[in-house]
């Protein structure tokens, strides 16, 4: 009977983008559709490849990525030449394998494919299955495509740092995506994709909630007239499983089992930020000056951590011992549900702040590159759930001022009690009748309606 009954289910094919950040709310997605009674099969680059046995009822079939090892250690430097790489050398491979699943009369009703993995709409698009796209960052990061795209037809680039983007208030200049380029060819190169990529697809799934960015969403369900659903957060309504690339090392959790309430900030900046040793030393020592107690998540894929530590001054590394907890890679979601945690000094990645405003937790805002800005931008000036925090450290002093403005002052106090509300909004928005809720409904049934 089971049997049957899944040899029944509508076959789904998703194809997730090789990147924590992008694997994860797809394979979120994936399995809020299979315990709604779809199969999945997850069609995946080897590069970055996600771990079968984490999600044993999915069927996973790699292609090739045409990827060696030495390109596969990713960072901030060769992040956009791995992507490029990837979209260029992946199109041919998945179409063998979409041919090859067709020919084995697996009948595809669609194809949900992360927006940046462009080539899977045009493969889609020769060979008929439809298509729906995850986009895995926020509805601004859509925007700023068409607000650059202005910039540029005006003659307003190069962009001017501090001044506002009228249509993306509270946005600058400064803070639209660094992913889309500036230069004339390029930009309208990736608007084509952008608009080619939504025009093709049956519809648009958003890791947001209507209270966080609702109107953004309209107001790109006006430009595209494509139907969008915004139905997250994922984690919170996917059924529990990891799909974490590296291991995660639960030692953490015992620790703050031990600690205080709300008196540990918790320190993550994603899975491809890269750490000069110079900075991680400025932060350790910001840290530990701060007096508070910290979980320090260093992925330093090019440092020996052990060795810097070591290099350590003798009260720094104290502190480290007495008050602090390093991993090189946490179970972020528990953490940040954790009641010893009190804030997240945070790269700002989508899934993070989602992660963090879930929780209640206020930031501190470290963007980096790509769409971190954004967010940032968002989390400070929109939501006030964030202090704004640059990279570039000039005096000591300034990490341990920023980490203190988070866990003791008034203003972080402040930031506390919006997350707070913000917290109680997208419990709303998750649970039966709430927008995100209906947004997954109404998800289902369009997907049922394809023909
Ligand atoms: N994450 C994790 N352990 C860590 C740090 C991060 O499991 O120590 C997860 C986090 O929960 C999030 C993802 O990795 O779901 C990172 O995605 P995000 O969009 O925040 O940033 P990215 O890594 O893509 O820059």
């Amino acid at each position: 009977m089971e049997k049957q009954r899944l040899e029944n289910r509508q076959r789904l094919v998703v194809v997730p983008a090789p990147f924590q950040g992008h694997l994860t709310p797809m394979l979120q997605i994936a399995s809020i559709l299979h315990s709604n009674g779809f199969s999945i099969i997850v069609a995946h680059t080897l590069f970055n490849s996600p771990n079968p046995s984490a999600h044993p009822h999915f069927l996973f079939i790699p292609f090739s990525d045409g990827l060696s090892h030495e390109d596969s250690i990713i960072s901030s430097y060769n992040l956009t030449t791995i992507a490029s790489a990837l979209y260029t050398n992946c199109a041919a491979p998945f179409k063998e394998l979409l041919l090859q699943l067709t020919e084995e009369a697996q009948n595809i009703a669609c194809i949900i494919y992360d927006g940046s993995m462009y080539f899977v709409g045009y493969v889609a698009q020769q060979l008929n299955p439809p298509t729906i796209l995850l986009r895995t960052t926020s509805a601004p990061n859509v925007l700023a495509y068409h607000s650059l795209h202005r910039l540029l037809m005006e003659g307003c680039l190069p962009l001017q740092g501090e001044s506002l983007v009228p249509e993306l208030e509270p946005l600058r200049h400064k803070d639209l995506p660094t992913f889309i380029s500036t230069n004339v060819d390029t930009l309208l190169n990736q608007m084509n994709r952008l608009q080619l990529g939504i025009k093709s697809s049956l519809g648009v799934i958003f890791n947001t909630v209507d209270c966080l960015e609702g109107q953004r969403v309209d107001e790109l369900r006006q430009i595209y007239h494509v139907p969008m659903f915004t139905m997250g957060p994922f984690h919170s309504m996917a059924p529990e499983s990891c799909s974490s690339i590296l291991e995660q090392d639960h030692s953490c959790i015992a620790w703050l089992n031990e600690q205080a309430l709300r008196s540990v900030v918790y320190v993550s900046l994603g899975s491809i930020i890269t750490w000069e040793e110079k900075e991680l030393t400025e932060m350790a020592y910001g840290l530990a000056n701060s007096n508070q107690k910290f979980l320090w998540v260093v992925l330093a894929r090019a440092i020996n951590v052990t060795e810097w530590v070591q290099s350590l001054p003798e009260d720094v590394k104290k502190a480290i011992e007495e008050r602090g907890w390093m991993v090189r890679w946490a179970p972020q979601k528990e953490v940040l549900a954790h009641k010893s945690v009190g804030g997240f000094w945070s790269h700002c990645g989508w899934n993070s702040m989602l992660e963090s405003v879930y929780e209640g937790k206020p930031m501190i805002c470290q963007p980096c590159f790509g769409d971190q800005r954004v967010n940032s931008r968002l989390a400070c000036h929109a939501w006030k759930v964030g202090v704004e925090w640059s990279s570039h450290v000039s005096e000591r002093g300034e990490v341990e001022k920023v980490v203190r403005t988070l866990m003791l002052e008034s203003q972080g106090m402040e930031m506390w009690q919006n997350a707070q509300r913000m917290k109680h909004k997208l419990r709303q928005a998750v649970t039966q009748g709430g927008s995100s809720y209906n947004a997954a409904i109404h998800f289902l049934d369009h997907l049922l309606s394809i023909p």
